[in-house]
């Protein structure tokens, strides 16, 4: 299969169309990221005009969230000065007036408006005084001009304030796509989907879609042009994404873990000190028959906070060693790669096995000496930050690498650990909190993907409630009665960046605060944060772990992964500028023993509805899974964490989560094709191919090829 890219119109530059000059065009390219007949093409309205429907000014009430009249203009004043500077005009029909008015690009919109004459003016209506009014309306003038038969429905497209002042508002960019879709034929635009999935989802033609999404004959012509564009959009994504996976499935050599030996065996037989879940059996299973296919593994693990997704990371990284294999376990944090490293050097206490750790912290003759294990092969086990992943670090032959809490490490990262061995390891991405299966089966639709969806035996649910600031006195004395009871307690105070000299200052000033309400020596409190250096850290870590002090205050550092099991109370302190999954991961740091566990949600005043539905959500339900759902719904897909790098959810058009049906229906069109046709050579399947080869530059292409 060739992967020439037939020479085609749609990628002519902007200035080859009519009515664009190089002026325009370096514009439209700097301002719209339009280079190409295709982005233009793609750059579609937000919404149409209706010319044929105007709203009669006397009709007008504050229920008309937008009016659309037409009328003569029959008054123009400037009013005030400097600042409260604004322009205002009265624009009446045969009902009754309008005031329209303006507070920015005052002279350029009394250069082009004339009293006397007649305009066409649309915007959000707001009453003042009782009287109709619109700020900042899009106007031009009226021809009582019929739709010119072709259609009536005129697009507006999104435009910019310096497109606007050179004369290309969002109707003007009209011009253009009405030049340009004179010139597009059906050849240009010829179908990319198989017959049997147009006539099941009754689809216009790629090209009709084309044209109706721009100018379409009806309000129902747009949105069948709307709902096809929308699927080519998911269904390509889900389609790349699918073929890299199924060649990987297909062509790629794995390391083959074939056999179950001394070292897995004598921890599960004497070590393990519980019995996995169900969930964890299952995952496990999930992941030995992937290691031991001979195809190189890529699989992402979801599971609730408290899961148990550690213990699974540790037999397959046995299970390597039994293979003579290396592993590695990547945490975000410093404190993190720490609280791993004891876990895992703990549980393996017995064993020979060699478990170092490296982060950005380890100096000298340590940093050295952990380098030449890995690399002549003594060292079985790394542990670390990114650190692990640095050109130094050298392998005999690394073949399990699991990257943990997986929203704070980047793609490019993933892809660097393929290069750590010349058969890539086997790679195993866990989630901090759960993001919706939705989700990640697009954003990771090159992974394979398990779930442990069951929580070990014996957890209590964690009770949560939300304060106000006012009841704080409260809610230290409820903590004073655990720690009484010989609990242990974390406060945790907002870090939004990692910089800020007022979150810092917070946390010192929570910090006097806590310890005046628990003061020494009856009580000692630890505290940790982003400015202290690795060991101070550690050291404040290791004093809340053993015991030594009751009440750990800090920042955000704690929240992933962090488990003490003694600690019961988890008081977040301005919990209303927290996001949901971090609310989730900070609550999971709690509820890990056989103690009833809290969770306090102290709220200051300025807390929005936003915010109140979150704690309200937090307070309803435990489950990472709904809290993702919900987190999803309210945020939108480009604000979950571990999705902004991806940049596969920035569609276009489509949105997963009001199209999640569209999404449903595209992925599993995708998926028959592969599984139908996995080398994409039958005719049915044609338009898929050749639209896939005319997207010069996209990935999974070439490498099929
Ligand atoms: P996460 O999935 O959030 O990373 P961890 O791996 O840290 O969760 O596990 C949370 C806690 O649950 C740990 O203390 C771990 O020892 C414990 N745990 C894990 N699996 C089981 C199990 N099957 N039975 C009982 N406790 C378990
Ligand atoms: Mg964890």
């Amino acid at each position: 299969m060739s992967i020439s890219s037939p020479t085609n119109i749609l990628n002519n530059p902007i200035e080859y169309l009519h009515g664009v000059t190089t002026f325009k065009g370096d514009l439209l390219k700097k301002e719209l990221g339009i280079f190409t007949f295709k982005d233009l093409l793609e750059h579609y309205p937000f919404r149409h005009i209706d010319k044929t429907k105007l709203d009669k000014i006397t009709g007008l009430s504050p229920y008309n969230e937008y009016a659309q009249v037409a009328g003569k203009i029959t008054q123009l004043e400037t009013l005030g000065e400097g600042r409260g500077k604004r322009l205002t005009a009265r624009l009446k029909d045969e009902t009754g007036e309008i005031e329209l008015v303006w507070f920015r690009g005052i002279n350029w919109i009394q250069k082009i408006i004339e009293v006397g004459q007649e305009y066409l003016v649309f915007g959000k209506l707001n009453f003042f005084m009782g009287k109709p009014q619109i700020a900042h309306p899009e106007i031009e003038n009226y021809t009582v001009q019929k739709a010119d038969g072709k259609y009536y429905l005129e697009p507006v497209y999104p435009s910019t304030e310096k497109l606007k002042a050179k004369g290309l508002n969002g109707r003007a960019i009209g011009k253009l796509t009405y030049a340009l879709l004179q010139i597009l034929t059906e050849k240009d635009l010829s179908e990319n989907l198989p017959e049997s999935i147009i006539s099941q989802y009754k689809f216009v033609t790629h090209f009709n879609a084309y044209r109706q999404i721009h100018y379409p004959a009806t309000d129902r012509h747009y949105l069948h042009a709307v709902r096809r564009l929308k699927f080519e959009e998911l269904f390509f994504a889900q389609l790349r994404l699918g073929l890299i996976k199924s060649t990987r499935h297909r062509h790629s050599k794995g390391l083959i873990f074939g056999q179950v030996g001394h070292f897995f065996n004598t921890f599960f037989n004497q070590y393990l000190p519980f019995e996995l879940t169900n969930a964890q059996k299952k995952v496990l299973k999930e992941i030995r028959v992937d290691t031991g296919s001979g195809k190189q593994m890529n699989r992402l693990l979801q599971g609730d906070v408290g899961s148990g997704k550690t213990i699974v990371a540790l037999m397959m990284m046995l299970i390597a060693a039994d293979n003579n294999f290396q592993s590695v376990l990547m945490a975000p944090t410093e404190i993190l790669a720490q609280q791993h490293f004891n876990t895992i050097t703990a549980l393996l206490k017995n064993m020979p096995v060699c478990v170092k750790m490296l982060t950005g912290s380890s100096k000298g003759k340590h940093r050295k000496e952990v380098l030449k294990l890995c690399e002549e092969g003594t060292l079985t086990i790394l542990i670390g930050t990114h650190a692990v992943i640095e050109e130094k670090v050298v392998f005999k032959n690394l073949g399990f690498a699991i990257i943990d809490e997986q929203h704070k490490f980047g793609v490019a990262q993933r892809a660097q650990l393929w290069k750590k061995n010349t058969i890539p390891p086997h790679v195993l991405v866990m989630t901090a909190t759960p993001i919706p299966r939705t989700l990640a089966l697009t954003a990771y639709g090159d992974l394979d993907y398990s779930v442990i969806d069951e929580l070990p035996p014996g957890r209590q649910p964690i009770n949560t409630v939300h304060r106000s600031e006012s009841a704080r006195p409260q809610v230290m004395d409820f903590v004073k009665q655990e720690i009484t009871k010989g609990r242990q307690v974390y406060i945790v105070y907002p870090l939004i960046e990692e910089s800020s000299k007022m979150d810092y200052e917070n946390l010192l000033k929570g910090y006097e605060e806590v310890k005046s309400f628990f003061p020494e020596p009856k009580y000692w409190i630890s505290m940790v944060h982003g400015k202290q250096t690795a060991v101070q850290k550690e050291t404040n870590m290791q004093r809340f772990v053993k015991g030594d002090t009751q009440i750990m205050v800090s920042t955000t550092v704690i929240e992933v992964g962090v488990n003490v099991p003694n600690a019961s109370v988890m008081v977040i302190e301005s919990a209303e500028k927290f996001g949901l999954s971090q609310l989730h991961q900070l609550r999971g740091r709690v509820g890990r023993g056989a103690e009833k566990s809290f969770c306090i949600l102290l709220t200051g005043p300025k807390t929005s509805n936003d915010a109140r539905e979150r704690l309200k959500i937090m307070v309803a339900t435990n489950d990472g899974f709904k809290i993702a759902e919900k987190d999803l719904e309210i945020r939108g897909p480009g604000e979950i964490e571990g999705t902004k790098q991806s940049g596969l959810l920035n569609f276009k058009l489509a949105n997963i989560v009001q199209d999640r049906i569209i999404l449903e229906a595209a992925r599993k069109a995708a998926e028959h094709i592969l599984e139908s046709d996995p080398d994409m050579n039958t005719d049915v399947n044609l338009p898929v191919i050749n639209y896939l080869k005319q997207q010069r530059g996209k990935t999974a292409w070439s490498k099929i090829s």
